[in-house]
């Protein structure tokens, strides 16, 4: 809220959250006063995870840093971070492949909002080549994940593929 200093949202699938994003998290949460980690509901993305799940495990991951919180929304980006009052959206940018697609969907957004600002993050280049894709195709097949994700994401996945 505007009340208390500069807020961040910081959207994603995070289906589920890897290294990566905390990564970006963190460097957002040391630039701006408040981080809200906001999951989009979009069901489209036909994720892994339900949307309480992938909340559920940013939770876990946010517990050392107290200026950052997780929640979902559904709908258009620019309308929820209106609702929230919010001063940027953050988005990581690994390679100059995102490059394209995030520079569009910031152009899109800034015409549908002109006063909230677009910022890209990058993260520390050991993450450049982490998605959550190739995380899921590697627990699919038991392989190990414990350098892209924390051991309790880890859990899930082998949760999720052994019920599956
Ligand atoms: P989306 O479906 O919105 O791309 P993702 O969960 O894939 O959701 O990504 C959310 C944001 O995090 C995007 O800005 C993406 O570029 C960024 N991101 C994803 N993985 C990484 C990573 N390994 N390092 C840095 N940023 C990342």
């Amino acid at each position: 809220m505007k009340g208390e200093g500069k807020q961040a949202i910081y959207p994603g699938t995070f289906d589920p959250v890897t290294n990566g994003h905390m990564d970006i998290v963190q460097r957002a949460a040391s630039l701006f006063d408040s981080v809200v980690v906001a999951v989009t509901n979009n069901p489209g993305k036909q994720p892994l995870f339900l949307v309480e799940e992938r909340v559920a495990m940013i939770q876990e991951e946010l517990s050392g840093l107290d200026n950052a919180t997780v929640e979902s929304f559904d709908g258009l980006l620019m309308d929820y971070a209106e609702r929230r009052e919010a001063a940027v959206i953050v988005r990581g940018l690994r390679a100059i492949t995102d490059f394209e697609f995030e520079f569009q969907m910031a152009l899109v957004n800034r015409k549908l909002s002109n006063d909230i600002v677009t910022v890209f993050l990058m993260p520390n280049e050991k993450y450049t080549y982490l998605n959550s894709t190739i995380v899921k195709e590697v627990a699919k097949f038991d392989g190990d994940v414990s350098s892209f994700v924390s051991p309790y994401v880890q859990e899930q996945l082998s949760l999720k593929y052994r019920d599956a």
